[in-house]
């Protein structure tokens, strides 16, 4: 049996489960976890049901990590998981839904800039029949217009790519139902892309439009060649397209090449050879060339996809997982799941 087996078999026991669990990845967040744990807490007391803070640090490098062990220790609410490198966030959210073991999990950012007060509201319109109750941003406090120009062009365009329907603005940030995390965690691929994978997974969903905050403390761990990467990952993750595209760019770039040299051989014919046609020779071949490159770089993407996924790496490799009042126990290097960083 592997660990993720047991983990699981552990969880799902009638002890272990609670209503709802709140699952947090987080890297390098030591600023900002005090208050996520403090405002949780506050959050979710009122709410009448029984709950667990599942929150995997991601290999931070700031001690994140060893004080969350400590928040774990000395509150019975919060399960800490710590992996053993930084595998990224898409990993370490699907450790923290492999680690729930609420009949609703929730997930949020560690910034909080998904504010846990709409928690609340979002258990209720579960209750109102949804399986997933996902939270679409209407505004983007504090963040760059480049970023939402980005963001924005991005969720457009996969939209239109893909064949199923991703829905546009809405991040990690929403409500599952036991089932649907099953069916998440069910789901064997290595090239997690989670906005498509929730949508994947279908069940009733209910959206709610909210403000995103500003990042309450620490800085943003996106870079733009992260997110270009990102990008790259959730197009190549969902749709064939593009490779269709490429198909596209060749059939056309070959018209024009064919209609070209008719061009050159008819116009010989009449008016003879004189040796010339040095640029046009030239923009010709930069041209194709650029049209074969590209191409082969897009297939080569989706070869590359296809070898991570042969490789059947795990995901995330555990360190430990603490939940008061047990202690710490170091874990096999045996973990779950896959993401290959690439
Ligand atoms: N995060 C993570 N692993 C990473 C990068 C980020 O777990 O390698 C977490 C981070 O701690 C935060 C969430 O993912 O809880 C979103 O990251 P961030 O706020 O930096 O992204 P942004 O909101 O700027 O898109
Ligand atoms: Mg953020």
């Amino acid at each position: 049996m592997t660990f993720t087996a047991q983990i699981r078999h552990q969880e799902n026991s009638p002890l272990d489960r609670v209503d709802l669990s709140v699952v947090v990845p987080l890297y390098n967040e030591r600023a900002v976890l005090p208050l996520l744990v403090e405002r949780l807490t506050h959050v979710l007391a009122p709410l009448g049901v029984s709950y667990e803070l599942v929150l995997v640090d991601d290999g931070s490098r700031d001690g994140s990590g060893d004080y969350l062990l400590e928040l774990a220790a000395n509150n019975p609410k919060i399960k800490a998981a710590r992996l053993s490198r930084n595998f990224g966030k898409e990993a370490a959210l699907t450790a923290g839904m492999d680690l729930s073991s609420g009949d609703a999990v929730v997930i949020l950012d560690a910034d909080l800039q998904d504010p846990p007060e709409l928690i609340g509201t979002m258990l209720e319109a579960m209750r109102a029949g949804s399986d997933i109750v996902s939270m679409k941003r209407r505004t983007r406090a504090g963040e760059s217009w480049g970023k939402r120009l980005s963001a924005h062009l991005f969720y457009r365009l996969m939209s239109r790519i893909s064949h199923f329907e991703i829905p546009e603005d809405t991040g990690d940030f929403r409500l599952m139902s036991r089932r649907a995390v099953n069916a998440l965690n069910s789901l064997p691929e290595r090239n997690r892309y989670m906005k498509g994978l929730f949508a994947w997974v279908g069940f009733p969903t209910h959206v709610i439009e909210y403000d995103r905050e500003a990042r309450a403390a620490g800085t943003t761990k996106w870079k733009l060649l992260g997110l270009i990467g990102l990008a790259l990952e959730g197009i190549t993750s969902f749709s064939i397209v593009p490779l269709r595209w490429a198909t596209g760019l060749g059939l056309l770039a070959a018209l024009i090449g064919i209609s070209f040299g008719l061009w050159i051989v008819i116009g010989a014919l009449f008016h003879g050879n004189e040796v010339a046609g040095y640029p046009s020779l030239i923009a010709v071949i930069t041209f194709l060339g650029g049209v074969q490159l590209l191409s082969v770089g897009l297939l080569g993407e989706y070869v590359g996809k296809t070898y991570f996924e042969t490789k059947q790496r795990p995901l995330y490799v555990l360190r430990d997982v603490v939940q008061s009042p047990r202690l710490a126990t170091p874990m096999s290097t045996e973990g779950t799941g896959c993401a290959e960083s690439n």
